[in-house]
């Protein structure tokens, strides 16, 4: 099928780019020797597992179902870290992780007894408290208050035995100058216990696969961490494994004018992107300017009854109309792993667009979609 002729809305993700990310990774992994696992709340599009596994090293989850799916559709090294596990997941955990991570030591001491018995490994998750971001305190575990990870205050190192790695995530979008400040936290306040550790895992939130991002700063970081202290070193991007990969493809429905220009398209903010409305950001849009920048100014819309469903103000080259597609970037991430059917929205298709540009439909959603998750 050809690209314009896919129905909408529809997120394409495009094969060619997710392979260049998957390269870009898999070189530093050959060269470091570390292991790069892919976090599945940025991007769980199953179909594409497989190819994900040819490049990485398997997948992470923050519970069960992720973990299952991970195990089912990657079979490869498959890792799980949840703020707190139930009595129920556990043993299901245990058979289908090789790493199985805590957030504090009551979980430690109420499951590794268990994983150990399974013959996997048990990690915690520390706390570094050590902020490199500004802007979305939302995105910060690492802001006073936070629920992750055990913080050198709360450290018990008598209940060490049997922790095999140390897990830190405290990053977002960030590069590996940031990387860095953290791991000298790290080993500022946690660095007496990093040799009796076999594993250490950098978490995610490395933008690897953006243009700017200084990969050598990250291999730096990757060998420090393997030759002072003897540790296999794991980092569990999300984000960089499919960055700039998508696309969603939306149709303009209708335009009307309130002071502004508006155009409502056949997709939505809060149920396809809730992201533009959650951390906010603009996303990008081909063919389109800032504000000002071309002569035709629209307000893209949603097509639910919240008010608030707007994607933003953009600019054309020409007037918009009824039945024009519309291509946002960046739609990989964080994006159908978050969608939603409020307010009766059809959730939108899931399609591959193929290295020599044919695009496949991989499935497609009904009104059954909508029901079926209610009662
Ligand atoms: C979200 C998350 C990731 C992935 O983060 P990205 O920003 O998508 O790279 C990795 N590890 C943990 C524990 C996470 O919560």
């Amino acid at each position: 099928m050809r690209f314009e002729d896919l129905p909408t809305p529809c997120y394409v993700v495009d094969e060619g780019l997710l392979i260049k990310n998957l390269e870009i990774l898999n070189g530093v992994m050959q060269r470091t020797g570390c292991k790069i696992v892919l976090a599945q709340k940025a991007f769980s599009m199953s179909t594409l597992y497989p190819l994900i596994g040819k490049y990485l090293s398997g997948a992470t989850a923050s519970g069960l179902y992720e973990a299952r799916l991970g195990y089912e559709e990657m079979g490869k090294e498959n890792h799980v870290f949840s703020p707190a596990y139930g009595e129920n997941e556990m043993d299901q955990l245990v058979t289908i992780c090789d790493h199985i991570i805590f957030n504090s030591f009551s979980q430690v001491e109420k499951f590794k007894g268990r994983v150990l018995a399974a013959g996997k490994k048990a990690g915690l998750r520390i706390n570094p408290e050590c902020s490199t971001q500004e802007g979305h305190a939302i995105y910060d575990p690492c802001s006073p208050g936070s629920r992750f990870g055990v913080t050198l205050e709360h450290f018990r190192p008598d209940l060490l035995d049997g922790i095999s790695g140390l897990h830190f995530h405290t990053l977002c979008q960030q590069n590996s100058d940031d990387l860095e400040t953290t791991l000298d936290a790290v080993e500022e306040k946690f660095g007496p216990w990093l040799s009796q550790m076999e594993w250490i895992n950098f978490g995610g939130g490395h933008h690897i696969t953006r243009e700017d991002y200084d990969i050598p700063r990250l291999e730096k970081c990757i060998k420090r961490m393997q030759e002072k202290y003897g540790l296999e070193v794991y980092l569990e991007p999300g984000e960089a494994v499919a960055l700039n990969a998508g696309y969603m493809v939306t149709t303009v429905l209708d335009t009307t004018q309130n002071g502004i220009d508006i155009a409502i398209l056949d997709t939505s903010a809060s149920c396809h992107m809730p992201d533009v409305l959650e951390m906010p950001y603009r996303p990008p849009l081909f063919d389109s300017g800032e504000v000002g920048e071309k002569p035709y100014l629209y307000r893209l819309g949603g097509k639910t009854c919240l008010t608030g469903d707007v994607i933003g103000d953009y600019s054309f080259d020409q007037p918009l109309k009824s039945g024009d597609r519309l291509v946002f970037g960046d739609m990989a991430i964080y994006s159908m792993v978050k969608n939603t059917t409020f307010n009766g929205m059809p959730l939108p298709a899931i399609a591959i667009k193929k290295q020599d540009g044919d695009c496949e439909v991989v499935r497609e959603f009904g009104y059954d979609d909508f029901k079926m998750r209610l009662a």
